[in-house]
């Protein structure tokens, strides 16, 4: 059983895999001398039809959410800043039951709507370029905290329905597989939220005991490594994960992953956006025939950053083409609302302290 976190009493229903909440409803349904058949209609209000609270549950009898309430509460994510960008963007600040703060974006594209989300309250791994690695670790977050960014969105408004789901908000989520691990399941299986295991990305800097778990699973999750740099040297700059697990180790436990993996790329002008750099990803990507994700540098991670402007962006991204490499330049989505994993919440402290200090001015985005 996983500890609850801090602030909750224990873990709750939200926090088991379907099969699990399905035996625990149906020894209850038993004990409580219902017919069987409820356990199947209670269940299904945890994730697949979810409800704020057990009295939306209208298609059972008043005294039975009544007892429900009492035996297994629901607890929500609430929803402290919620902001909407120009273009669709929509980020989510949401409070934990302790006080954290942890944040999603909801990306709409076409007819697919794709939740970032997020699986630590801040993170230890202090990547320069990361806002959240700025404000560094305050804890994992449960299994429930983690799906239930995508339940909240579904109570919200069900047509909202996230179609796609990348763990790449706040945190390293394979330093928190323990919890990731059942909301994956929670967020694939049918009688969770039913979405395709190839809709589901796992996004890693290269946590290798925790890509060996991963790679045990049996479903088509995909991969995403967040490389970031050609060489280890270079690498060491920016992420100080390298230390431990460096460029070459994390490519070989990606060759082991036999699937098609991803590399994300953030462009740092003058740091890993040369056409030597260019043709070593190339070589990289090559080798594990991994597709490349090119992202634009967001503010919000160490000053003296810098992005690669959007010109040599396209020419990096032609040169990894003319080698034969699948690379994709990412728009930045949400600039205005400061949709970068760690923006919002930094943002929001940040207004709250200059509130308690009685500052007026407004803030910069
Ligand atoms: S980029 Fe990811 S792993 Fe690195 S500090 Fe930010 S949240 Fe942590």
């Amino acid at each position: 059983m996983i500890a609850p976190p801090p602030g909750l009493t224990g873990t709750t229903i939200l926090d088991l895999p379907p099969d699990e909440a399905s035996a625990t409803l149906a020894e209850w349904v038993q004990a409580q001398g219902l017919p069987s058949y409820r356990a199947g209609q209670i269940h299904r209000r945890l994730w697949a039809a979810p409800i704020a609270t057990w009295d939306d549950a209208t298609d059972l009898p008043l005294a039975l959410r009544s007892a429900l309430a009492d035996a297994f509460p629901l607890p929500r994510l609430a929803a402290d800043t919620v902001q909407q960008s120009s273009d669709g963007t929509r980020k989510y600040l949401w409070r934990l039951a302790d006080g954290e703060a942890i944040e999603s974006v909801l990306i709409p594209s076409g007819s697919r709507r794709t939740l970032c989300i997020s699986s630590q309250a801040g993170c230890a791994l202090r990547c320069a370029f990361c806002a959240t690695g700025r404000m560094g670790y305050r804890r994992n977050l449960s299994p429930f905290e983690i799906a239930g960014q995508v339940r909240e969105i579904v109570l919200e408004n069900p047509e909202d329905r996230p179609t796609n789901i990348v763990f790449m908000g706040m945190g390293e989520p394979l330093l928190n597989w323990e919890a990731v691990s059942p909301a994956l399941t929670i967020l694939n299986s049918p009688d969770g939220l039913g979405i395709g295991a190839r809709h589901i990305t796992v996004s890693t800097v290269g946590i290798l005991p925790g890509m060996a778990g991963f790679a045990k699973r049996p479903e088509q999750f995909r991969l995403a490594i967040s490389l970031h740099a050609t060489t280890s040297a270079q690498r060491l700059g920016i992420m100080p994960i390298e230390k431990k697990y460096n460029l070459e180790a994390v490519l070989k436990a990606a060759e082991a992953f036999r699937r098609r993996v991803t590399f994300e790329y953030v462009m740092i002008g003058g740091v890993n956006d040369s056409d030597a750099d260019a043709d070593r990803l190339a070589g990289h990507a090559r080798r594990l025939g991994a597709l490349v994700n090119i992202l634009p540098l967001h503010p919000g991670g160490a000053p003296e950053l810098t992005p690669t402007g959007a010109p040599r962006i396209r020419a990096f991204a032609e040169r990894l083409r003319n080698q034969g490499v699948e690379a994709t330049v990412r728009r930045s989505r949400g600039l205005d609302i400061d949709a970068a994993c760690g923006q919002l919440r930094v943002e929001v402290e940040r207004r709250r302290v200059r509130e308690h200090e009685g500052a007026t001015e407004p803030l910069s985005p």
